[in-house]
């Protein structure tokens, strides 16, 4: 039958205008209240799906010990043990508790970590390898961009809204989620703060965090930030949400010193002047991030505080090789995909580690001088077929990172 022109179908199941109870106009087409219902019940489906998959991958049932979460990590993680240590019983203790069954007086508490550290010496590291190691959403979130609500800059809750799109807007999934905070000493309180305007990046923040840390509910711009002023809120729940703290604290050493040179003359004294001052990280105590500036009623919802050892020699060099995906594995991998056996000489790893430490780079610096030695060969290589060999030695490496790209590493720094 020869269609009017202006006749009107469903352009999902063709039924006509006449036959339908609704038919709804979209811009290119209509769909009538039988296609709109079918299409809602395959959304729920589908979402049932989604929802099941995530709670059977984020199950709390299969967490293993505290020694096999530290053996986990040290595939990945060179040094560090006592940061190693501390975080495998946080991260035990934070499960456990997700998974008491019934509820008593004993109400174990929330084991939010703090990690101090200088730059570069695996705080994300090893939150991103506990991540992954439990199988939940995660993200990184850098303090230094939020501001007190209501003043220019990111509201502490959008910290949620970007765990959210980690696990596709999967509400359940992110209450269960792992958040790293880093940078959080850029948010202590200024002491000496000459200024009279409002300290909005530094306690307003704080006291913002406070809220998700502890745990409670929130309300959360699903895209984040205030671009999309019109969005639905969603409620998320942060009490089962793990957050993990890192920062360089940079002058902490100075706070400990003065706290045990007055508090342990005579006692352990001789011990300590022994130790180097970056050392002195490992008697880091509550009442020195105090005195750093962060305050009580946060230093009371980081409860398990560690500290990460500045990297030496020793350890740089076995980030090089020892970790599961370390950068000599990556670059191997990479020429063997082009069937090339690529090796780097004792003196090679040494020459790239003594650079790292001249830079001060940190292991951070490995990866960019790395780079920088390998450019010449990964342009190269995959048009060169007559190599199937490729040997990084201390002249070569000195020789391709050479003055002027040196120049721009150590301008870097
Ligand atoms: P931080 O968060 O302390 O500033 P990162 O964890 O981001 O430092 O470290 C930067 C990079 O340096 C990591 O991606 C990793 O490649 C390397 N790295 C740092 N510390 C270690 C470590 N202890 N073991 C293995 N690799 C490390």
């Amino acid at each position: 039958m020869a269609r009017k022109k202006n006749d009107l179908v469903c352009s999902f199941c063709g039924r006509h205008k006449e036959e339908t109870l609704i038919l709804i106009a979209g811009l290119e087409g209509h769909i009538c209240e039988g296609c709109v219902e079918q299409a809602q019940q395959i959304i729920e489906d589908e979402l049932n799906n989604q929802r099941s998959e995530n709670k059977r991958r984020f199950s709390m049932s299969k967490i293993l010990k505290p020694v096999n979460i530290k053996a986990y990590l040290d595939q990945y993680v060179i040094g560090q043990d006592e940061a190693k240590k501390v975080i495998s019983v946080a991260v035990y203790n934070h499960y456990k508790r997700l998974n008491q069954a019934v509820i008593d007086d004993v109400e174990i508490e929330k084991s939010n970590i703090l990690m101090v550290g200088r730059t570069g010496t695996g705080k994300t590291l090893i939150a991103r390898t506990i991540a992954r190691f439990l199988n939940v959403p995660f993200t990184i979130v850098d303090a230094t961009v939020f501001t007190e609500s209501g003043y220019v800059g990111e509201d502490v809750e959008s910290i949620l809204s970007r765990l959210l799109q980690t696990c596709n807007y999967d509400i359940d999934a992110a209450e269960k989620g792992i958040v790293y905070i880093d940078e959080i000493d850029k948010v202590a309180r200024k002491r000496d703060n000459p200024s009279i305007t409002r300290d909005v990046s530094g306690e307003g923040v704080q006291q913002a965090m406070l809220k998700l840390l502890e745990g409670s509910e929130v309300l959360v711009p699903p895209q984040g930030g205030r671009k999309h002023p019109d969005q639905k809120m969603v409620r998320i729940n942060t009490r089962d949400i793990l957050f993990i703290c890192g920062g360089a604290f940079d002058g902490l050493e100075k706070v400990i010193a003065k706290r045990i040179n007055t508090k342990v003359i005579g006692f352990k004294a001789d011990h300590i002047t022994e130790d180097k001052e970056e050392s002195l990280l490992r008697y880091v105590s509550p009442q020195d991030i105090k005195g750093f500036g962060l305050i009580p009623e946060l230093i009371g919802r980081l409860p398990a505080l560690t500290y990460l050892e500045p990297l030496d020699r020793k350890a740089l060099r076995a980030i090089m090789t020892d970790p599961k995906n370390a950068l000599v594995k990556q670059y191997e991998k990479l020429f063997a995909m082009e069937d090339v056996s690529l090796t780097f000489t004792e003196g090679a790893l040494d020459f790239i580690v003594d650079k790292a430490v001249e830079f001060k780079l940190g292991a951070r610096g490995l990866r960019s001088i790395c780079e920088a030695i390998m450019t010449d060969a990964m342009f190269e290589i995959p048009t060169q077929n007559d190599i199937k060999e490729f040997a990084i030695t201390a002249d070569y490496a000195e020789e391709k990172l050479g003055h002027e790209k040196a120049k721009t590493l150590r301008v870097a720094s």
